[in-house]
């Protein structure tokens, strides 16, 4: 067995003694305990080398519960994965096979060329996915007209897996048809268009699923929430315990939404998405493109500018299939238990937890550096 330090590549000598070892279905209460309690190495296993749990509790270990101490990986490990360590706040791995030491010592080299690494735990940056390049992509798309060319400028710009996170909205509608007319995914660009299948989602988002797979002959891959994540959320709080309290209701968001997304988004160099300046004052000011320093990726709005005029006149031109909700009223929507239609005029915030006060409508898919909601959920 050798433990490996990720950053630098090399062999640690005399390696501290693990304090904790985590399980891959750890839950906040053991985090919180993990990261409360000692400051020495917590250790997250890994059953498999295809069970990415582990990347996600790194993360949260750092962000949400702030614990700046050891992270060490153990169990199934391949040298592949030390890029997604590095970037999900692991130090260390442990090295089962003495043979494959060379092989990871090579690859974290490569890793080490290409990337550069932050302070302590860093999220590493990508040269060309900087901050910077971020800066000149959003003027570029500011000054190409139309969507298929800013679709076919992202594919040309970001290198690596683009993800698009779509609700099956009329803004993602959109920008799926464009993707399609670009043909980017036939040249070989890497966009991975998927929908967080949270199991409460109306039969018609479904519909529109398929609707669209037949229409453009593009897979939208579902992402399900963790199946004991959610059974556990249930046996504590009831089949519609979301509707008990705020916290009750976050709790259920960050199982079914929050969580997904952050493990479909783990390794992307970039993020698609259907945020629109017009949608509320917190999103007034939403760029075309931003480096998003917390999850280490470009974040893409190409439809940021848009009106809702020039929206549904591009929905009806190019006869783009829609969820057929939005015909009954429906205008932001999200789970069914938690979506309502609305009346003509209403905010289309109103359709969403209306049970509960405004300022407390967030489920955290878009959030700041400073972990404070920037941009209302779709
Ligand atoms: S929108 Fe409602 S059902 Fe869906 S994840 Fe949030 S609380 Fe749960």
């Amino acid at each position: 067995m050798v433990l490996v330090e990720l950053a630098t590549g090399t062999i640690v000598a005399d390696p501290d003694e693990v304090a904790t070892v985590l399980e891959p279905t750890a839950d906040e209460a053991a985090l919180s305990a993990a990261a409360g309690g000692n400051a020495g190495p917590i250790a997250i296993a890994f059953p498999s080398f295809t069970d990415g749990r582990g990347f996600s509790l790194a993360r949260l270990l750092r962000e949400r519960h702030g614990f700046k101490g050891e992270i060490r990986a153990v169990g199934h490990l391949i040298p592949d994965h030390g890029q997604f360590l590095l970037r999900s706040g692991f130090d260390t791995a442990e090295i089962t096979d003495p043979d494959a030491v060379q092989v990871w010592k090579a690859s974290l080299e490569r890793i080490r060329h290409n990337y550069q690494p932050a302070v302590r735990n860093p999220l590493p940056l990508r040269w060309d996915a900087s901050s910077k390049a971020a800066g000149m992509l959003d003027e570029t798309l500011g000054k190409t007209g139309d969507l298929v060319s800013r679709i076919k400028e992202v594919a040309a710009q970001i290198e690596g897996r683009i993800a698009f996170s779509t609700s099956l909205g009329l803004e993602d509608q959109v920008i799926l048809h464009a993707i399609a007319k670009s043909g980017v995914i036939k040249s070989g660009a890497e966009i991975d268009v998927f929908t967080l299948d949270t199991g409460r989602l109306f039969p018609e988002v479904l519909e529109t699923v398929e609707l669209s797979e037949l229409r453009y002959r593009i897979r939208i891959r579902l992402v399900a929430p963790d199946a004991q994540e959610v059974e556990e959320l249930v046996s504590r709080d009831g089949v519609y315990g979301f509707r008990q309290s705020v916290e009750n209701r976050k709790g259920c968001c960050e199982i079914r939404k929050v969580r997904p997304l952050n493990r479909a988004l783990e390794g992307a160099q970039g993020w698609i998405t259907g945020l629109r300046r017009e949608h509320s004052d917190a999103r007034a000011e939403v760029p075309l493109a931003a480096w998003d320093a917390d999850r280490g990726l470009t974040k893409v709005n190409p439809v940021a500018d848009w009106s809702t005029d020039t929206l549904m006149a591009y929905i009806a031109a190019n006869n783009i299939p829609v969820n057929p909700l939005h015909a009954r009223g429906f205008v932001s929507i999200g789970c069914a238990p938690c979506t309502r239609a609305i009346q003509p005029g209403e905010n289309p915030r109103a359709g969403r937890w209306w049970w509960e006060n405004e300022d407390k409508k967030e489920c955290g898919l878009h959030v700041n550096e400073n972990g404070k909601e920037k941009e209302k959920a779709a």
